[in-house]
């Protein structure tokens, strides 16, 4: 009996750590698409009810989450000049810079390739923006060593504030947070972008 709850126990911990493998990113430990997902939902439908229900304010804990996606600027070149693997240093360079300007309520996550993103909690979109330019500063500020050499990069961001951009649901929040992003790009890049500015 005590043999199998021992086993037990030790599928249930399997179980956990498989679920947390499935997701994070294995690059940068940030979460992946899934791991992001599942939290963003959760907080989109907690901004859902309250926005349903203002006058019940104290019954939810979360009112507002804000979405950033950033995406390094130039990244095809850095690779091609300092090769694939100077690449991923930036990547995890990226990633630790924007673990350090978040608080443990926010999700982070490595969306795909050189594309993060970045879930506000409690944020509407104009302290989102501060956060996500600060970390845009900070990048611009960061060189990576590589090779005795001192690589220098950056990257643009788009903003957007589930309330305030009107927003349905997580893709939605998504696709107007990512024509922010692509306003920053078409503009000069280096720059945080808010979806309220379109
Ligand atoms: P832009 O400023 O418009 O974003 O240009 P860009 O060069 O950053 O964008 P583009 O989409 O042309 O290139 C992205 C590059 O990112 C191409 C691809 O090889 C590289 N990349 C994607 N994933 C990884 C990865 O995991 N590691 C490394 N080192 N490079 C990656
Ligand atoms: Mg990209
Ligand atoms: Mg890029």
């Amino acid at each position: 009996m005590i043999a199998q709850q021992k086993r037990i126990a030790e599928l249930e911990r399997e179980v956990a750590h498989l679920k947390e493998l499935s997701h994070t990113d294995e690059l940068t430990a940030l979460y992946n698409r899934r791991g992001f997902k599942e939290g963003a939902d959760k907080f989109i439908a907690e901004v859902k009810g309250y926005l349903k229900n203002p006058l019940r304010r104290k019954d939810f804990l979360v009112k507002s989450f804000s979405l950033a996606v950033f995406d390094i600027d130039n990244f095809k070149k850095i690779n091609d000049t300092y090769g694939h693997q100077a690449g991923d240093e930036i990547l995890k360079l990226v990633s630790k810079i924007i673990k350090g300007k978040v608080r443990e309520i926010d999700i982070a996550a490595r969306w795909g390739g050189e594309e993060f993103v970045l879930g506000l909690v409690g944020s509407r979109e104009s302290q989102a923006y501060k956060i996500a330019d600060d970390i845009r500063k900070r990048v611009e500020e960061t060189a990576a060593e590589w090779a005795e050499k001192k690589i220098k990069f950056t990257v643009s961001g788009g903003i957007a504030s589930f309330a305030k951009s009107k927003a349905k649901d997580f893709y939605d929040l998504f696709e107007k947070t990512d024509k922010a992003l692509y306003k920053a790009k078409h503009t000069g890049k280096n720059k945080i972008v808010k979806f309220s500015d379109l």
